[in-house]
């Protein structure tokens, strides 16, 4: 996967990549009035190595998102003697909850009633409760995952009922679009949703929503969450032999 020259190992320059993720996220949150606390990074560690991770440890970073299960569990084992927090944000498939109930803090990407059912019924008692959001196909695009927003308030009550989960909010991957205001759109929209999930009684505090080219105006408009893999560790290699 690596090769001398680098570039897809992800080691090199992750501690400089943090330290600028994290000052844009900062000038970010000063610009929209927001305290800089208020936002926390997710470093995608997706297709990079255990040894990418260990170097934006050592710069401070924590929580780690990944999208695809088998390379997850070998990562999380051999990391185990970090206090790491993790996050799955890829597509679930319904014969993959058992072990993602029992490996992950935080789960991203439900869309689905029947997915948070098994997650809440497989989430081990002595864990705590698995944070869990719910995923908005926000664009509307045909081909995208995500509960559509005239459906979010329904599926959010039904999970937030359930044992063994909390109900944390909602995320959403927009269609890529360019300029700051044009990207506002859809996560303004997602925010006016989180409003009213909080509105119909619901308690739910996060907005995951920004990645590597949108995360300032995903916080301009409440991010609490942003979820940053490229501006972190390089460039992924291909991806489309995995499946999650
Ligand atoms: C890969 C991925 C990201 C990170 O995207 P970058 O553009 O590399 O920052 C964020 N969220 C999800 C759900 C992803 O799959």
């Amino acid at each position: 996967m690596s090769s001398a020259s680098g570039g897809q190992t992800g080691c090199e320059n992750v501690g400089e990549n943090i330290h600028i993720v994290r000052q844009k996220m900062t000038s970010a949150c000063l610009a929209a009035g927001r305290a800089p606390d208020s936002v926390r990074l997710l470093a995608v560690s997706k297709t990079f190595s255990a040894a990418a991770i260990r170097a934006a440890y050592a710069s401070g970073q924590d929580a780690f998102g990944e999208s695809y299960l088998q390379e997850a569990v070998e990562k999380l084992a051999s990391l185990a003697d970090l206090p790491l927090e993790w996050h799955f944000i890829g597509p679930i498939q319904s014969n993959k909850t058992r072990q993602i109930a029992e490996s992950f803090s935080w789960v991203h990407a439900v869309d689905r009633l029947k997915i948070a059912e098994r997650l809440a019924a497989q989430r081990p008692a002595q864990l705590p409760a698995l944070n869990l959001c719910v995923q908005v196909n926000i664009s509307g695009e045909a081909s995208k995952a995500g509960v559509a927003p005239a459906q979010t308030l329904e599926l959010a009550r039904a999970i937030s009922a359930l044992p063994g989960i909390r109900l944390r909010g909602l995320m959403a991957i927009p269609e890529p679009l360019q300029g700051a205001e044009a990207q506002r759109v859809p996560f303004r929209r997602l925010r006016e949703l989180l409003a009213e999930l909080r509105a119909a009684g619901l308690d739910c505090d996060t907005l995951s929503m920004g990645m590597s080219d949108d995360l300032e105006a995903a916080i301009t408009e409440g991010a609490t969450i942003v979820r940053v893999g490229t501006a972190i560790f390089g460039r992924r290699p291909d991806v489309d032999q995995h499946t999650a």
